[in-house]
């Protein structure tokens, strides 16, 4: 079994009168250990009611989502579910929604010293994961200080010190600058290649490249599951649902269209450019 399964998780939130509005209508994928996810969708397409329910943050509806071979539908005791929430530890969008203490090295303790670990333990994993995100030399500084940026690796480092097995990132980058951007890619790669199984949901195309797998949602379902190559290639449809493919993939699509003859699955900017000075040779 997988790490993480969603299976057939339908979710309907209260609307307007008496009406429900469903967020998710049978959403259905897995994630295995020690997987790179990147779960891609436009506004609207349901990725944080998962990530909700995937935190325990909203209750389950219909379907079932399994971690670690444990139904959430059947967690019982307080303990159990303090042990599941422990596996997946969550970044969401707004930094400022996450930091909680008014010094850094504070905030990445309040989630040990809530679990009731030892001081010493805690100043272990404070000093771990402020390393991990290349934020050591801010330990003593105050959060709301920082750039965006530096704010979102601190609320990273305060999920690491709890040492989760996974870490969902719901649009972690999406309120950054470009540089923040890149620093919380690489750290996310990082924490990846450390072993830690990675979801990110985000829209950007760019950042789907680095996963293994990328999973679209579209209106509470999959909508295609494959590798970024895979899934990109598909510019059609990825177009009819109001996403992108990457720059060179839509301008090998778009030059096909005009009767050359390239591959649908260039998604490299090298290999992009390769193919089309060979055409340009060959037309000489
Ligand atoms: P995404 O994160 O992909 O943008 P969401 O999961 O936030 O999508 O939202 C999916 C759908 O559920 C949207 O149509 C949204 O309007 C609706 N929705 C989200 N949160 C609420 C809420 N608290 N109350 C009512 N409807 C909501
Ligand atoms: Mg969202």
């Amino acid at each position: 079994m997988a790490f993480i399964e969603i299976q057939n998780l339908t979710y309907a939130y209260d609307g307007e009168g008496d009406t429900r509005e469903e967020a998710l209508k049978g959403l259905t994928f897995s994630v295995e250990k020690g997987e790179f996810v990147a779960l891609l969708g436009h506004n609207g397409s349901g990725k944080s009611t998962l990530a909700k329910l995937l935190a325990s943050v909203l209750e389950l509806q219909e379907g079932e989502i399994v971690i670690d071979s444990q139904k959430l539908s059947e967690l019982k005791t307080e303990e159990e579910l303090f042990r599941i929430r422990n596996k997946v530890g969550m970044v969401f969008q707004n930094p400022d929604d996450q930091l909680v203490a008014t010094v850094v090295e504070e905030d990445i303790a309040f989630g040990p010293e809530n679990a009731g670990l030892d001081p010493i333990e805690i100043r272990r994993r404070v000093y771990r994961a402020l390393k991990a995100v290349d934020m050591l030399p801010y330990a003593k500084h105050a959060p709301h200080r920082l750039s965006g940026g530096q704010k979102q690796r601190i609320a990273i480092a305060g999920v690491l010190a709890m040492m989760p097995e996974c870490i969902v990132f719901d649009e972690a980058t999406a309120m950054l600058d470009p540089k923040g951007r890149r620093d919380v890619m690489e750290m996310i790669e990082k924490i990846h290649e450390s072993g830690i199984t990675v979801l990110h949901i985000t829209h950007n195309m760019k950042e789907a490249l680095l996963a293994d797998r990328v999973i679209v949602i579209n209106d509470g379902k999959v909508y295609l599951e494959g590798t970024p190559r895979e899934v990109f290639s598909h510019v059609e449809e990825l177009r009819s649902i109001g996403l992108e493919s990457p720059q060179v993939t839509e301008l090998c699509h778009a030059l096909k269209q005009l009767g050359f003859s390239l591959p649908d699955d260039v998604v490299d900017d090298e290999k992009a450019i390769d193919l089309i000075l060979t055409l340009y040779e060959e037309s000489q």
